[in-house]
């Protein structure tokens, strides 16, 4: 098997960095060395990657995408091809892809149907959540069988979207106690989804039908409030892990916090639209461009009374929230968000962002918002412990599979359509967007899929992942 020995980098994890060299035999990592050490044993290898002056660290997981997915009245224009190849572009090594059932579907018949879009067409290493959409008496019989021979350890659940994704309380309550006894992790949308139609209906009968209405019409007070609701669900169902996924609002932090501070198994991620894109900068622009950031739960205003930017920031840092993904979900303005021309309620709910994570989250590292470890740890390690993948994943140490990412802090990325920009949208939702330092290397199990500004991977390499439970439990 081909040897590679990534020299003079600065190794990063959670617990530290450290001056080593890292040897990969074929697809995995099998020795770190101290600076010199590799030299002065003799150590060789078919190629060489000089690292010097740059970070390698463990290559990025988003445990959250929706590659392909029929929504809206329209589908995702990434493919797992396209949107494989844009994450490797920006350091992503895995990817966590929400295969979908809806109601009145099967179960099974919807993870093979995911299988059948991702087999053969991915860049880089894949697993999936499983979507239910409609629980019955099959779903919760599937859910189990999904743990015990498929590899899905983690089900995705809607509190939103009535009449398409949406579960009422006496379902989530059925999936959670399934969930107890096949020790799997419940994935929750926690927006009251009831209300918020509601809601929706009556700004469109006064006419207030341009995008940023999608943000008033989805208040931060009914995401905190079903995140509420969905730890209590939670604790009832006998303290079943629960992660709360896109959390964009304070009120729901809170809550978050609440429940960790009780010592329950309640976790959360948020992604960096959150952290950085506001109602009024971004969703209030003029004429249809808003169009461009709707997405649920919505960009929160600025002038709320809450703080929420500074807020989920804090939350990375105090570990209430645990994972940053980017719940990369493409649509072009196109005859894609254009379907909500006239009435916010019909555009295409999504952003694309699957390339960019790690650089937007690297900028806030070089902001002193969180530091360089914790970049890695939200961004890569825990993704691999939460969703079961951990040490094969999340980690450069010996035998754990070789992939990496190698991180120039001394240059700048721009991301825009005429930039940086390989997602298959025909706009960037992070147009015009520079941040610090750069995707320099990209190593997918041993195999270099970018290098030098240039992509030389191909699709087909990326393995279905099958994932454990967990490990991330108190
Ligand atoms: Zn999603």
């Amino acid at each position: 098997m081909a040897r590679t020995l990534i020299k003079n980098g600065t190794v990063v994890s959670p617990t530290g960095r450290h001056d080593q060299d890292v040897l990969i035999d074929g697809e995995t990592i099998v020795a770190l060395y101290a600076r010199g050490q590799a030299d002065a044993m003799g150590v060789t290898a078919d190629k060489v990657i000089d690292a010097k002056g740059k970070y390698v660290v463990p290559g990025g997981i988003d445990v959250h995408t929706h590659m392909e997915l029929p929504f809206g009245g329209t589908a995702a224009v990434d493919t797992f091809e396209t949107g494989t190849i844009a994450a490797a572009w920006g350091g992503v090594t895995t990817i966590v892809d929400m295969a979908l059932q809806r109601y009145n579907e099967n179960v099974q018949l919807g993870l093979a149907e995911w299988h059948r879009k991702a087999g053969g067409n991915c860049a880089i290493d894949y697993a999936f959540h499983q979507i239910i959409g409609g629980i019955d008496e099959q779903a919760l019989k599937d859910m189990t069988y999904l743990v015990d021979h498929e590899g899905v350890t983690s089900f995705k659940l809607f509190m939103a979207y009535p009449g398409v994704f949406y579960s009422d309380d006496g379902q989530i309550l059925r999936a959670m106690q399934t969930a107890a006894e096949n020790g799997a992790m419940i994935m929750m949308h926690a927006e009251n989804g009831i209300a918020i139609d509601v809601l929706v209906q009556q700004y469109l009968a006064r006419g207030q039908t341009d995008p940023k209405y999608h943000s008033y019409s989805r208040p931060s007070l009914l995401e905190g409030e079903a995140t509420h609701r969905a730890i209590v669900l939670s604790k009832v169902a006998g303290n079943v892990p629960l992660y709360i996924v896109h959390m964009s609002a304070s009120d729901a932090l809170n809550e978050v916090a609440a429940a960790q501070h009780e010592g329950l198994n309640v976790f959360a991620e948020t992604c960096p639209q959150y952290l950085y894109m506001t109602l009024e900068d971004h969703l209030a622009r003029p004429g249809f461009e808003g169009a461009k950031f709707v997405c649920s739960p919505p960009i929160r205003s600025k002038h709320d009374h809450h703080h929420h930017h500074a807020d989920l920031w804090k939350g990375l840092r105090m570990n209430q929230l645990a994972i940053i993904s980017t719940d990369h979900c493409p649509f072009c303005m196109k005859d894609q968000k254009e379907l909500g021309l006239g009435n916010f309620s019909k555009i295409p709910n999504g952003m694309g962002g699957v390339e960019h994570r790690m650089e937007l989250i690297y900028q806030g590292v070089v902001q002193g918002e969180i530091s360089l470890e914790r970049w890695v740890e939200t961004c890569a390690t825990t993704p691999a412990r939460m969703f079961g993948m951990y040490p094969q994943k999340g980690i450069i140490a010996p035998g754990s599979d070789a992939d990496i990412l190698v991180w120039d802090p001394t240059k700048k990325t721009k991301i825009g359509i005429n930039d940086k920009h390989h997602m298959n949208m025909d706009h960037s939702s992070w147009e015009g967007f520079e941040v610090d330092g750069k995707v320099d290397t990209v190593l997918s199990r041993g195999m270099v899929v970018v290098e030098n500004d240039s992509f030389k991977g191909r699709k087909g390499h990326g393995k279905y992942i099958k994932r454990s439970l967990s490990q991330y439990l108190h």
